[in-house]
């Protein structure tokens, strides 16, 4: 008996791996390119957005996921742009909820700016989100509509509210930003594991055209995790995403702190994971150009061999490592496409 008719079983039995040996578990999915917001590092004040025939419909974005599930695909994140712009995005997950009751897919999660969590939390909850990722970089109310250049911090914090209140966990992801929130990154700490939320910081990814000096916003992590050295005892804990973080447990909170560093190729030797934009095209690595056009085979026929024929001739093109670099006058490494394209 087929246990799961929505998957055939021929089709389960073949998983993605790359041609390093790397088995793609982990489908991070742009869902929209639009946002409420015009984070400084992510966009720029006048950003163009895609027009609307190329975004992936819903139902569209449901096939090509599901058809990842059945490729061993066992962890979605939507991502954007700001997800919870993008309109019925409920449906999506809804649909997609059906892979986490089935037992196919162990994880489904969002990253947002948190500006809509109000509205949405409890309903994510009910559809079998279990945690979100909520971006935020300053606790000052003037500093966050500088840096989002619209953004209200108190809808945000609102939204945190909510989303405690459902009994979603939280991880605050914030972007460390040189001479902007440096000196606020302890305050942030303090208030994140007293709310019971694990904290992330970033490190400034040089992807896109944004307008002004990337290398003036770059903040090392090294720099930060020695200042914060000296005020709190940071003990490392083995905690593998087969992502870009590492963590440490922070003795005198309790509380969990991440360090994403992309900018040392340290991870790309556990990654398992590939970017799907909004329109559908497949990026295998942050840091490098190779793609895959998945629209096209999507539109081309309702069965989805064609789907499925693209998705593995991407992952057998996975690039091993890519290679950053971000110096002032030195744009080597600097990708064209935005991070609201890829959604981080
Ligand atoms: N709008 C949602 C949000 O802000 O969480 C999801 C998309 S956003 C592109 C995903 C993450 O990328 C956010 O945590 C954001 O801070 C981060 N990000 C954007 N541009 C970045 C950059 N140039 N370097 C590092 N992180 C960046
Ligand atoms: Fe929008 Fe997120 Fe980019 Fe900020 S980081 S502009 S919230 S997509």
């Amino acid at each position: 008996m087929n246990e799961h008719p929505d998957i055939p079983h021929d089709a389960r039995a073949k998983r993605l791996i790359d041609p390093h040996g790397r088995a793609i578990t982990y489908l991070r999915v742009s869902v929209t390119d639009r946002c409420d917001f015009r984070c400084l590092y992510c966009m720029a004040e006048d950003q163009s957005f895609l027009p609307k025939r190329d975004i992936l419909t819903l139902e569209e974005l449901d096939r090509i996921c599901t058809a990842f599930v059945e490729k061993g695909v066992r962890k979605i994140r939507l991502t954007g742009g700001e997800p919870l712009v993008r309109r019925n995005l409920m449906w999506l997950i809804e649909r997609l909820s059906r892979h986490l009751e089935a037992g196919l897919l162990d994880e489904l999660t969002l990253t947002t700016n948190g500006s809509q969590l109000r509205k949405y939390a409890a309903r994510l909850a009910a559809l079998g989100v279990r945690r979100v990722n909520v971006s935020l970089d300053t606790l000052d109310a003037e500093k966050f509509a500088r840096i989002t250049r619209r953004g209200d911090l108190a809808k945000v914090l609102d939204g945190l509210e909510a989303a405690k209140d459902a009994g979603l966990a939280v991880k605050i992801n914030a972007v460390a930003v040189r001479g902007f929130n440096d000196a606020e990154i302890p305050e942030i700490l303090r208030w994140a594991h007293g709310h019971g939320f694990d904290l992330t910081l970033i490190e400034t990814m040089p992807l896109g055209q944004i307008g002004g000096d990337r290398a003036d916003q770059y903040l090392p992590l090294t720099e930060v995790r020695a200042r914060l050295e000296e005020d709190f005892t940071l003990e490392p804990i083995t905690l593998n995403t087969g992502g870009p973080s590492r963590y440490v447990r922070v003795a005198e909170t309790g509380g969990r702190l991440g360090f994403i560093t992309p900018l040392s190729a340290h991870f790309c030797d556990t990654c398992n994971r590939v970017r799907l934009t909004a329109t559908g095209t497949l990026y295998m690595c942050l840091g490098q150009d190779d793609a895959m056009d998945l629209r096209t085979p999507l539109r081309l026929s309702r069965n989805d061999a064609l789907l499925r024929r693209a998705i593995n001739e991407a992952i057998a093109k996975k690039p091993r490592g890519h290679e950053f670099v971000i110096e002032e006058g030195n744009t080597q490494g600097v990708l064209l496409r935005n991070m609201n394209v890829t959604g981080g």
